[in-house]
Parts: C-alpha cells; structure tokens; sequence
C-alpha cells in the first residue's frame, strides 16, 4: 500500500502545539476520522487567516495530505487548505466563564476519544452542539459543560440514572446517589459512601442528560453547584477507571 492521499474532513480544533520555529500540530476531533492530528505549516510566522481558522474551538472544513495508506500511519498528515464552518472560539474567548467551560469540553472529547483516527460521530455532534450552545450565551456556561459531559458519559456506555434506580430499577424519585452504582439508587440498594442529594439538584441533572433546558435554567445556584459536584464525582470515576485499565492493558 502506502502512497499518497487527500482526504477532507470536517472537525473541531481541540488543541494547539508548537512545531519547530513556525508551524503547529493541530489536534482535531472530525466527523469522519476521529481525533485527527495533523501538522499546519507556516501558521505561526504571519497572522495569516490559515492560522487563524485553527485555534481551539474553531468548527473547520480541512484538507488534509496524508503521505501513508492510513491516517495514523509513517509521520502526521498535513492541513492543507482550512474553511471556516464556524468561529466559536470568537465568541467563548471573550467570556471567562464561558472559556473555561469550554476548555473543560475540549479536553473530555480528547479523553472520550482514545484511538486516533477511529470515528465517533455521536462524541463530535455533541462537541459541535455543545460549542455552539455555549457560544450562543443563551444558557449558564457551566450548564452547558454539565449537559455535554452528562451526554458523553451517556454516549461513552456510562449514562447515570436520576431517577429510577440504577440497580434495581425501582421507579424514582430515589433518595441516594452512589457514584459506583451508577447514579440514583433506592434504600434497598444503598451501599457504602452513597449520598443524599437534594431532589433539585438531581432533577436538574435528569433535564440537562435529556435536554429539558427550561427545566434546567430555572435552577437555584445552589442547586446547580451541586449538580456539578455530583457530575464531576461521576465523570471523574469513570475516567480514573478507564484509565487503571488502561495502564493494565499496557503492562500486559
Ligand atoms: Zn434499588
């Protein structure tokens, strides 16, 4: 095989790194290709539109040459012409909340997405969705992050349940929340270090995994800080998990 090819693809630009005096690998989530690397030349020595187009958040139409039969394959395809779809980086960078937000969201599509290359188009219509929603400003920026992680958790096989129990079915509401069980769980099911969350917050948490935003922006401040402590407990379980297999995976 081997060879080389064109290929186009649209994505969101997830990060950014120097290479060498002038040029930039690109770090992309795409429709077609999964997390995409790719390599940028030149967009570091002028303010050229080129470069411009490919900072985080940017939603873009890439060209990219490949010099391999495979996407990752002998060194890193290069970018080779760029449209802009959409500049949601104009709009997040300019909002602190919003930028971190967004940060967040970037981040949790590279870690949801292991492989390079393999395509996961669910993870970047929520990516996409997600960006736009943000850019929008029409919802609290840490709603927006809270909905988009809930839905890759879903997405990635780990959905939480706020209402029935996650173990034994039993139709909620249900008054415990226990991380390892997989969300709301009932009193016959509790285990160890479950906790009581307050109906609010996991009613809050129920709409933003199903969109209810109505529902959701009508949310108390606390509420919403302890919906997001509870998304981030959940999340960062999941991730720590996927992460211990994957060490194991690789000492095997
Ligand atoms: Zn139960």
């Amino acid at each position: 095989m081997g060879g080389m090819s064109l290929f186009r693809d649209d994505g969101i630009v997830l990060r950014t790194q120097k290479l060498g005096e002038a040029d930039r690998i690109i770090t992309l989530l795409t429709r077609g290709n999964g997390r995409v690397r790719a390599v940028a030349r030149g967009v570091r020595r002028t303010k050229s539109k080129f470069g411009a187009r490919l900072e985080p958040f940017s939603h873009v139409d890439v060209q990219f040459f490949s010099r391999g039969s495979t996407l990752v394959g002998r060194g890193l395809p290069l970018c080779t012409q760029t449209e802009s779809i959409a500049p949601y980086g104009r709009s997040i960078v300019s909002d602190y909340d919003r930028y971190t937000a967004g940060t967040a969201m970037l981040e949790t599509a590279e870690r949801f997405t292991d492989h390079e290359g393999e395509a996961n188009v669910q993870q970047y219509l929520l990516l996409v969705g997600g960006l736009r929603t943000l850019a929008a400003g029409q919802h609290a920026p840490s709603l927006v992050l809270d909905a988009f992680l809930l839905r890759s958790l879903a997405v990635g096989g780990y959905a939480p349940s706020f209402v029935d129990c996650a173990r034994c079915g039993l139709p909620g509401p249900n008054r415990f929340f226990s991380v390892a069980a997989g969300g709301a769980i009932c009193v016959d099911c509790r285990v160890p270090g479950s906790v009581v969350p307050s109906p609010e917050a996991l009613l809050l948490l129920g709409a933003l995994l199903t969109g209810d935003w109505a529902t959701a922006d009508a949310a108390e401040r606390r509420h919403v800080r302890e919906g997001s402590g509870l998304v981030s407990a959940y999340l960062h379980w999941h991730l720590e998990r996927g992460l211990r297999s994957l060490r194991f995976v690789q000492k095997g």
